[in-house]
């Protein structure tokens, strides 16, 4: 399999580099659009939606993102890069853009401020159960009938479950962090049907 990318412009870059390697797979850092060519998919960070957003611009690598997971690059948002997957991002900054992918809306920081950061487990189905770090993590609100949603979580704060996990055709997101432990499924199922659709 060709590399996968992992946008490298802020957030928690390191971590989701470690653990593809750590699952075999090689991982490009991407800086600047020449750091495109040849990828097999992308990972989109945790970290801040808007200094990514920013960065995005400012690097040029925007325009040429937007095309190529319009084009169904496959693509997979964790935390801030589930919010610039999304479709609709409720109480973003004014300026706030995103690459509409995932046909969610999804609020920033809709579980609370950083003091509400918190970890629960995920159950995903049949394939198991991982630890769900939640950091300033978006909720995800609503979402379109294309949308499979893999894990849900209920907070219990009377509002039910809400998906934590979703995909979309070759767009995945998550409102947590699953870089930042040592379980590996999140990504293992990422890149599972990458390879699915390239046979
Ligand atoms: N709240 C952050 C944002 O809006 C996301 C937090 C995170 O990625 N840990 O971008």
């Amino acid at each position: 399999m060709r590399p996968i990318g992992v946008l490298s412009l802020q957030g928690d870059v390191r971590e989701h580099v470690a653990t593809l390697e750590n699952l075999g797979v090689a991982a490009r850092r991407i800086r600047r659009t020449s750091d495109l060519e040849g990828i097999e998919g992308l990972i989109i960070p945790g970290g801040e939606s808007t200094a990514i957003g920013h960065l995005l611009v400012t690097s040029g690598l925007r325009e040429p993102l937007a095309t190529l997971i319009g084009d169904g690059l496959p693509v997979f948002g964790t935390c801030a890069g589930l919010i610039l997957l999304a479709e609709r991002v409720l109480d973003g900054r004014d300026d706030q853009w995103s690459f509409k992918a995932l046909d969610v809306a999804v609020r920033r920081n809709g579980y609370g401020r950083q003091i509400a950061s918190f970890e629960a487990p995920i159950e995903i189905g049949e394939r198991g159960t991982v630890p769900g770090v939640f950091i300033r993590a978006p909720r995800i609100e609503s979402f379109g009938p294309g949308v499979n949603v893999l894990a849900t979580h209920d907070h219990g704060d009377g509002t039910g479950a809400h998906p934590v996990l979703v995909r979309q055709g070759a767009a995945w997101g998550c409102s947590f962090h699953p870089e930042l432990t040592s379980d590996v499924l999140v990504h293992g199922l990422f890149l599972d049907a990458l390879r699915e659709a390239l046979r």
